[in-house]
This record gives C-alpha cells, structure tokens and sequence, in this order.
C-alpha cells in the first residue's frame, strides 16, 4: 500500500515535524520523524515539516538539507512547502507587539547572572520577578518575557496520560524573546504551530516540560491548543540522551528498511520484516500509540549497526 493513501487535506488535522538543524540528523532525529509521520497518516492527517533554524550561532550549514534528504531517503513524504522559521520574524514580532500591548508581556533586564540566587525549577532558575513591574532604575531591556499565571495547565497525553504543572511555581514568566535578539522557541512553535494549523503534535519527551508553557502562550495569544504525544526519550548505552551521547552517529542511509524496523520497534511496534515502504504502510495500518512504552535504551550493537 501506498503510505500516502490515507492522506486527506479535507478534514482539518495535521502534524508535523520539526527538527533544529543544529547537526547531522541521528536516530533521534529519525524517530521523531517515524513517530510523527506514522500518526499523522494513521489518522488521516497532512504532515508538515517546519526547519527550526532561528538561532543562526546554533545551525550547522547544510543540516536543513541533510534532515530532508533523510526523510526522502526513508520515504517520509511530506505535504506542502517546507518552512523555515529563520524566514518568519514578522510573525513573531507581530505577536510579541500583541502581547506587550495587551500587557501580558514585559522587557526584562535581567541577565543570567542576575537570576543565579534564584530558586531553581526543573527548568532551570524560576524567574523571582524582578522587572515584573517595570524595569528597575539604572536597567535596560535585554529579553522580553511572559506573565504567567498561578494555575496548574493541564493536558492529556497520548502516551503519558495527565500531565500537570503551575508555572508560576515551577518556571516563572519565561522568556518569548531572548537577550541575544532571537525569538525563543517557545513562542516561534506556538506562532508556526497554530499558522500551520498543526492539530497534533508527536515529538520527544525532552520537550515535555515545554508544553504548558506552549499551552499558556496557546491560550493568551487566542490559539487552538493541538493533541500531544510525547514518545520516550531514547537513551543511549551512556545512559544519555540520544541526541547529546557521543554515541549517536549520524544515520546513514544505505539501509533505509533498518532505520525505519528499529525506529517502529523502539517505539513498540513490533514490526515485521520487509522494503521501507512496506514498513511504513504496515506501522501505518497498525499503529498503537498505546504500545510506546515508557522509557527506551539502545544498546552499543544496536547503535553501531546504524552506521
Ligand atoms: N525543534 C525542536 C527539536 O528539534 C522540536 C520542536 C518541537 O517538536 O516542538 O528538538
């Protein structure tokens, strides 16, 4: 069967992919692509493919061309133009402007060092909310940061089930834009998301803690808030995360069919044998979200048979 055939524009949901091209794509890369694809398409919806590349001191040159090529590569087809964050400044400012106007946000002028006594969250330093009021005397706009709110956000996931956090408590009011003038990611994935009018979203568990802050951003900027699925965090026989382990070679692309059988496996899917194309009509028809299990490692022959 052909993956693309339960593609449909006419009812309305939509997922995406997102990577930052900040190196060669790894197999963390890939099974966010795998997770996302095969949930969009087993659900009859478009998948996007948006290029994170707004922190230029952070992109690698040729890693937004080397990420598509992976995905042709594996036969992740995908719908429409492919967007590239670093083009859509004019969204951001507008929504930054809405949100400073309608006194929701604020300038900050605090710098990493001013906030090093501060408490810390599981996100680092909860902002103590020094220029929360106003910038102090003798301070100067550096970021520009988001109220938050004392309520527990809420949302269902798809594979983690309820998942809560009171940002007031846990994070303080974040930062949408950052001292060094880039727009944060917080505030660019809610813009693009609810631009591309993404109705799903299936990424990693590092970006878990992120979603209430997306979500309250969602809700003050008037935006629709999509489905989440998190999938596991893979780590590699460091115990790190994939992404940052030193033992996360870039795929290589010869065998297609391997990647694509480890990427459904590891998210629990047991596949069977067969060409890539096989592969992901099958993960297509039989695709159980309930069956990610919580937590995955790869062991050294795994990862080494990769590249
Ligand atoms: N660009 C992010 C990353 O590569 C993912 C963003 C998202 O899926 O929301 O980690």
């Amino acid at each position: 069967m052909n993956n693309r055939s339960k593609t449909s524009d006419s009812n309305n949901i939509a997922g995406r992919f997102a990577p930052s091209p900040t190196g060669a794509p790894h197999f963390g890369t890939l099974l966010a692509a795998v997770a996302s694809f095969v949930h969009a398409r087993a659900s009859g919806a478009v998948w996007r493919v948006r290029i994170e590349d707004l922190d230029q001191d952070r992109i690698m040159p040729g890693a937004a061309d080397q990420m598509l090529h992976t995905l042709e590569a594996c036969i992740l087809h995908w719908d429409g133009p492919v967007v590239y964050q670093s083009q859509r400044n004019t969204a951001y400012e507008a929504a930054l402007e809405d949100l400073l106007q309608r006194g929701l946000a604020f300038a900050c002028g605090c710098s990493r060092k001013d906030l090093q006594d501060a408490k810390s969250g599981p996100e680092g330093p909860i902002y103590p909310g020094t220029c929360r009021q106003g910038l102090p005397p003798g301070r100067t706009a550096r970021s520009y940061r988001l109220r938050v709110t004392d309520e527990d956000i809420c949302f269902d996931d798809l594979v983690l089930g309820c998942v809560c956090q009171n940002l007031a408590h846990e994070v303080g009011d974040f930062v949408i834009r950052r001292a060094d003038g880039y727009f944060a990611y917080q505030l660019a994935v809610v813009v693009d998301d609810a631009w591309q009018q993404i109705t799903q979203v299936v990424r990693g568990a590092d970006l878990l803690a992120s979603t209430q802050r997306q979500i309250f951003l969602q809700r003050q900027l008037g935006l629709p808030t999509p489905l989440y699925l998190h999938f596991p965090l893979i780590l590699g026989p460091d115990g790190k995360k994939l992404s940052k382990s030193e033992d996360s070679p870039p795929v290589d692309l010869r065998h297609p069919e391997r990647l694509l059988h480890l990427a459904l496996s590891v998210l629990g899917q047991d596949p069977p044998d067969g060409k890539a194309e096989e592969l992901l009509a099958w993960a297509v028809e039989n695709w159980r979200p309930s069956a990610i299990p919580a937590v995955a490692t790869l062991p050294y022959s795994v990862l080494s048979s990769l590249t």
